[in-house]
C-alpha cells in the first residue's frame, strides 16, 4: 500500500481488509458515533447484545446496553478529549451475578471526531473463576481459624500485616497490636532475623504468584518452631497487586523427622563421623572450591595397622570399639572446616582445607602419636593399636578429586611398607615426615 499517497483502491482494500478483521475477532467490535449510533459492528458484538435488546434491533450501542450499563452513555458524552479511552474493561453484568452469569468486559474508544470503538469481551468463565476463587478463600479461613498450627492473615501491597484473626494468637502468641503494621519478619526467631528475607519472599510471591519458604520462629513466649510460610498474591481486578495472603504452619516435627534421617544418611552408624557418601558428596564441592579461590586442600587417608588381629584376638566387638576411639581421636585433632569420613571397614580420610602438605603431615602425626598413646576401653580389657597414614594436596600433579585420593592412596601404601605406623606423603622424602619407628607389630593386647 502507498501510505503516502493513497488513491481510493487503496482505501478501499484497506476497509475490507478492517471488515475481515473485525469479522473474525474474538471479540465483539462496534463503530459508533459518540451519541452511540452504530453504523458497523461484527458478527459476535450483535450475538453478544442480542440478549440484552430481546429480538429489538441494535440501532444504538447505549440504547442497547442502558438496561445494565447506563453509565456508559454519560462516560462517552463527557469525554472531552480528540482520542483516547472513554472507558477500559468496564465490567457490565448482563445477567444477575450468579452462576453462569454473563459478564462482559466493555472498553469504548474514541478514535476520531466524533468516532467511537467499543470493543466488548465475554469475561463470564474468568468471573465465574475469581467467584470460586473467593469462595475457597473464605472457605479455606474457616478451616484455618479451626486448625490450631495455622495461622492465616493478609499482608497489604507493600508486604506489612493488614489483617490478624485468632488464629494468629494461637499458633504465634501475637496479638493484634504486635504484628497488624509490620513484616512477617516479627514471626522470625531471633536468630533468624535478616531484615532483607522479608522483602524477598514478596518479591518472589509477586514474580510466580505463590513462594513457600520455611525458617525458624519464635512465639511470643520464646517458644522455637520450625515455621512454614506460604505467600499467595491477591489480585485486584485491574491486575494490581492489592495484597497477600499468608498461611502460616508450626512444622517442627516433620523438620526433625527430616533432619533425623539427613543424619542417618549422612554419618557413619558406628562411628559417628562423616558416611562415605557423605564424603563424596562434599569432596567434589570442596575440590572447586579450593580451585576458585586458590586455596591449598590436603587429605590424609588413615588405615588401622594389623586390625585383622584385633579382631581375631579380642573379638569384632573389641574392634568396633577400636574403630569408635581412631575416630574420635581423629574429630579431636580437626577444625570445624576439616571433615572426617569412615570410608569402610578400618579406612578413614580427613579433609583438610586450606591447608598445606606440610601442615596435613604435622595433622597426620599429631593423630598417629595420640592413636599409638590411646589406651582402649574394651569388654575384654585395655587396647592399643595403631595407623598409618597417607597425605596428599591438589596440585597440577593430582588436580582432580580422584587423582588426589589416588595419590593419598599410594602414600598410606608407601607408610604400610615402611613398616606401619607412620606418616607418608607424596612428594616428600622420607625424613621430611614422620620421624617414628615403624614397628612390625604394634597391634594387640597390652
Ligand atoms: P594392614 O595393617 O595391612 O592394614 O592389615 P589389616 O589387618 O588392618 O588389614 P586387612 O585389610 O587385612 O583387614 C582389615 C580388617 O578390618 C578385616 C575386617 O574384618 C575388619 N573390619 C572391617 N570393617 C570392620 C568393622 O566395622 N568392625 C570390625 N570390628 N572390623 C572390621
Ligand atoms: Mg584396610
Ligand atoms: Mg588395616
Amino acid at each position: 500500500m502507498n501510505a503516502v499517497n493513497p488513491d481510493t483502491n487503496d482505501l478501499e482494500s484497506e476497509y475490507e481488509a478492517l471488515l475481515s478483521f473485525m469479522y473474525l475477532s474474538p471479540v465483539g467490535i462496534i463503530r459508533s458515533d459518540q451519541a452511540g449510533l452504530v453504523d458497523m459492528m461484527n458478527p459476535l458484538a450483535a450475538q453478544l447484545l442480542m440478549p440484552l435488546v430481546k429480538g429489538g434491533g441494535i440501532e444504538n450501542i447505549f440504547d442497547s446496553l442502558a438496561s445494565v450499563a447506563p453509565e456508559l452513555r454519560n462516560l462517552a458524552a463527557s469525554f472531552e478529549g480528540e482520542r483516547g479511552a472513554v472507558c477500559e474493561n468496564h465490567r457490565v453484568f448482563v445477567t444477575p451475578a450468579n452462576e453462569g452469569a454473563v459478564v462482559l468486559a466493555c472498553s469504548i474508544i474514541k478514535v476520531g471526531e466524533n468516532l467511537l470503538m467499543t470493543v466488548l469481551t465475554d469475561i463470564s468463565r474468568q468471573v465465574a473463576a475469581e467467584r470460586r476463587a473467593r469462595q475457597t478463600e473464605s472457605w479455606l479461613a474457616g478451616i484455618y481459624t479451626s486448625v490450631n498450627d495455622f495461622a492465616f492473615f493478609s499482608l497489604d501491597a507493600q508486604g506489612r500485616i493488614e489483617s490478624w484473626n485468632p488464629s494468629v494468637e494461637r499458633l504465634t502468641g501475637f496479638g493484634e497490636t504486635d504484628v497488624v503494621g509490620h513484616t512477617l519478619s516479627c514471626f522470625y526467631a531471633r536468630d533468624e532475623h535478616v531484615s532483607h528475607r522479608s522483602p524477598e519472599h514478596i518479591a518472589l510471591t509477586r514474580d510466580e504468584g505463590w513462594h513457600v519458604e520455611e525458617f525458624w520462629c519464635e512465639t511470643r513466649g520464646g517458644r522455637r518452631y520450625w515455621g512454614q510460610v506460604l505467600v499467595a498474591v491477591l489480585r485486584e481486578e485491574e491486575g494490581e497487586i492489592a495484597g497477600y495472603s499468608v498461611v502460616l504452619r508450626d512444622v517442627t516435627e516433620r523438620k526433625v523427622n527430616s533432619d533425623n534421617l539427613a543424619r542417618l544418611l549422612t554419618t557413619d552408624h558406628l562411628t559417628g563421623v562423616s558416611s562415605r557418601a557423605h564424603f563424596f558428596e562434599i569432596a567434589e564441592a570442596e575440590v572447586a572450591r579450593a580451585e576458585r579461590h586458590g586455596r591449598a586442600l590436603s587429605v590424609v587417608m588413615l588405615d588401622a595397622d594389623y586390625f585383622k588381629r584385633i579382631n581375631d584376638t579380642a573379638g569384632h566387638q573389641a574392634g568396633d570399639e577400636v574403630l569408635k576411639r581412631i575416630a574420635g581421636e581423629a574429630k579431636g585433632l580437626l577444625r570445624t572446616s576439616d571433615t572426617v569420613a569412615r570410608l569402610g571397614g578400618e579406612e578413614f580420610i580427613l579433609m583438610l582445607p586450606s591447608t598445606t602438605t606440610s601442615e596435613a603431615v604435622a595433622v597426620a602425626e599429631r593423630l598417629r602419636i595420640a592413636v599409638e598413646r590411646a589406651r582402649i576401653d574394651t569388654a575384654v580389657g585395655k587396647l592399643k593399636t595403631t595407623v598409618s597414614l597417607g597425605v596428599a594436596t591438589l596440585s597440577h600433579a593430582n588436580p582432580t578429586l580422584q587423582s588426589l585420593l589416588a595419590a593419598a592412596d599410594r602414600a598410606l601404601y608407601e607408610a604400610k611398607r615402611a613398616g606401619r605406623n607412620c606418616v607418608r606423603g607424596e612428594m616428600l622424602d622420607s625424613t621430611a615426615v614422620s620421624s617414628s619407628t615403624c614397628e612390625e607389630d604394634s597391634a594387640g593386647q597390652n
